[in-house]
């Protein structure tokens, strides 16, 4: 591969943002060779060879080659001012560098085709382009061709009377220029710079800027664009000069431009220092000087650079007006009219392009805000599906939580039930034997004399009510004490319990026994008459001496006295009879039943 060095005359010295020596061809040694020593001559044998070499069968097949020989020749085609056929060929070469897949070739011809639309005045369309080469450049990281892209997007807002806008994009050139150490590019950009600052009116400024770039300039003679690019800014400082109304050292500096531009023969160059020349003798009130280098400016430059041919045709036309020649003088501002109109028309085709270019651009990006916003739409809507899943699983959790809880509880209420039961049995129980205890004698089991008296209490209730008779019948075991003196209360204690098992076990079920007191016992018998109560008497005085006791001492026959008493009101008086007659009994020898004498 052999990098093919371009010594074409290069276009930075208007838009200045082609950038002519990039690209490898796989060129012959000798064709190089001839185009180096041809690169020196006219434009249109310059064009020529280039038409020769996209024949030469060794870049039939190269498609590389194909589009660089095709850049070459839409940029010789753009410097003479060949714009139409500069396109045809643009697009030609856009053709194979896609064909190609070659990103970085389609990013240098879309630049260059914009660099012509700027030119055309299409300036929306360039501004276009240029923002498309970038994407590429960008795309294939090559930031060589960025750094040309950015001075061109600087250079098409300066068209786009946008300077703002353009500094913006020629200091990003600038800074990327001098990291890169691409001194001509940092030029080009400072130059640039100067001219957005001119629009911006800060002339001063603009003219140090042009003066900078021209001192680059100077300092890089080895660099083939350098002596083109010093020419562009002598114009330039000339033209600010003059601005500033520093009208002698504008003549210097223009004699110097004009100078090289001769040398240089670049048709936009010469002119705009013609026109520069013809103002300042124009401002001097040369007007007769005046003329000749405007006529020759537009001579050159025709009408097909409306930013230089109508300022060119509006100053002929003043001047023609200074000089008295009203009828040229309305001839230049005819063509001046109709170069305004066109222009206006092209401008207005722009500007609707641009306008629909936006709107499309628009479009698009509210389809893909609708799309995001439907893809946002459809996110919440599952986050929330899945929100409502967790509160609803949350849910689930909790009420077989409280369901647990609850079950627990009502486990512990039964189990705490059961034990209150079992404890309020225990208690019931409790009271039971403690009633029982209250009411009950320890030793024989009999009922107490306090229980005995609560019966016969209901017992004579009942009397009252159904006027049954009752009768009572106290019974005292006889010479007791001897058994106590002779065997101990231990076996007194044992007769007694048996005693008192006999009578009532010797009892009817309604009867009842008590004992009232040491070895005393008394009944109660209800619905009974004193006959029927003497009879019982003497049946449980018979039961208890008619088989005799065993005990641990031996057999022992206890005999017991009875005294009977019937109940009319009170009950303690049927029992005081009934001791009455008790103690008779025991009067008659005891082992006895009497009845009380009422
Ligand atoms: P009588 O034939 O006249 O009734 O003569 P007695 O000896 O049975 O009469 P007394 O009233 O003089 O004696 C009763 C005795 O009973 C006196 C007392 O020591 C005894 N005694 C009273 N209560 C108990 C008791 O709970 N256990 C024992 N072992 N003896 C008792
Ligand atoms: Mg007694
Ligand atoms: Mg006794």
């Amino acid at each position: 591969m052999t990098r093919f060095q371009c010594k074409v005359v290069t276009s930075f010295l208007f838009l200045g943002c082609m950038h002519l020596c990039a690209g490898s061809l796989n060129a012959a040694a000798d064709w190089q060779q001839s185009f180096n020593a041809a690169s020196n001559r006219s434009p249109e044998a310059l064009l020529h060879l280039l038409d020769e070499a996209l024949k030469e069968p060794d870049y039939l097949d190269d498609l590389e080659a194909q589009v660089q020989i095709r850049l070459q020749k839409a940029q010789l085609m753009r410097d003479a001012g060949r714009y139409q056929e500069a396109l045809s060929v643009l697009s030609a070469a856009d053709a194979v560098a896609i064909k190609a897949l070659r990103p970085d070739l389609q990013a240098e011809v879309i630049l260059t085709r914009g660099t012509v639309k700027g030119e055309l005045g299409q300036v929306a369309d360039a501004i276009d382009d240029f923002h498309a080469a970038r994407k590429l450049a960008q795309q294939e990281n090559n930031q060589n061709l960025e750094l040309n892209v950015l001075n061109a997007l600087g250079v098409g807002y300066l068209y786009a009377h946008n300077p703002e806008r353009a500094i913006e994009y020629l200091e990003q050139t600038k800074e990327l220029a001098q990291a890169l150490g691409n001194t001509m590019r940092e030029r080009v950009a400072l130059g640039n710079i100067g001219t957005a600052l001119a629009d911006m009116n800060q002339i001063e400024a603009s003219l140090q800027a042009h003066r900078q770039a021209y001192a680059l300039s100077q300092k890089d003679p080895q660099d083939t664009g350098s002596n083109a690019h010093s020419v562009y800014q002598l114009a330039n400082i000339c033209s600010r000069l003059f601005d500033l109304k520093r009208i002698d050292e504008a003549q210097l500096e223009c004699r110097h431009a004009l100078q090289g531009a001769e040398a240089l023969g670049h048709v936009r160059i010469l002119s705009g220092i013609l026109m520069t020349l013809g103002k300042l003798q124009f401002e001097q009130g040369n007007m007769t000087e005046a003329l000749a280098p405007l006529q020759r400016a537009l001579d050159l430059v025709g009408t097909s650079t409306p930013t230089i041919s109508l300022p060119l045709l509006e100053t002929l036309a003043t001047v023609h007006t200074q000089l008295n020649l009203p009828a040229q003088a309305a001839s230049y501002w005819q063509q001046a009219y109709e170069l305004h109109l066109g222009q206006d028309a092209r401008e207005r085709t722009a500007l609707t392009e641009e306008l629909e270019v936006r709107y499309e651009v628009e479009r698009r990006n509210r389809d893909i805000e609708l799309l995001q916003l439907n893809a946002q739409l459809q996110d919440t809507q599952i986050r929330s599906r899945d929100r409502q899943l967790f509160f609803a699983a949350g849910l689930l959790i909790t009420c077989l939580l409280l369901m647990a809880a609850l079950w627990r509880g009502y486990s512990e209420k039964r189990k705490l039930e059961a034990e209150l039961i079992k404890r309020n049995t225990k208690l019931e129980d409790a009271l039971n034997t403690i009633q029982k205890l209250a009411s009950v004698d320890s030793l024989t089991g009999l009922l107490n004399r306090r229980a005995f008296n609560d019966i016969a209490r209901q017992a004579l209730e009942h009397k009252r009510r159904t006027d049954a008779p009752i009768a009572v019948a106290l019974g005292d075991i006889d010479n007791f004490k001897h058994i106590n003196d002779t065997y101990g209360h231990a076996m007194g204690d044992e007769v007694l319990t048996e005693i008192a098992n006999r009578l009532s076990k010797s009892l009817r079920g309604t009867d009842v026994v008590a004992r009232w007191g040491g070895e005393e016992f008394l009944c109660l018998f209800p619905a009974t008459d004193i006959d029927a109560a003497l009879a019982l008497a003497e049946k449980l005085r018979l039961e208890v001496n008619t088989y005799p006791v065993s005990t641990a001492f031996g057999n022992f026959t206890i005999s017991i006295t009875f005294g009977v008493a019937a109940v009319d009101n009170d009950i303690q008086t049927a029992i005081r009879h009934a001791d009455m007659a008790l103690y008779e009994g025991k009067r008659a020898g005891g082992n006895v039943c009497s009845v009380a004498s009422t």
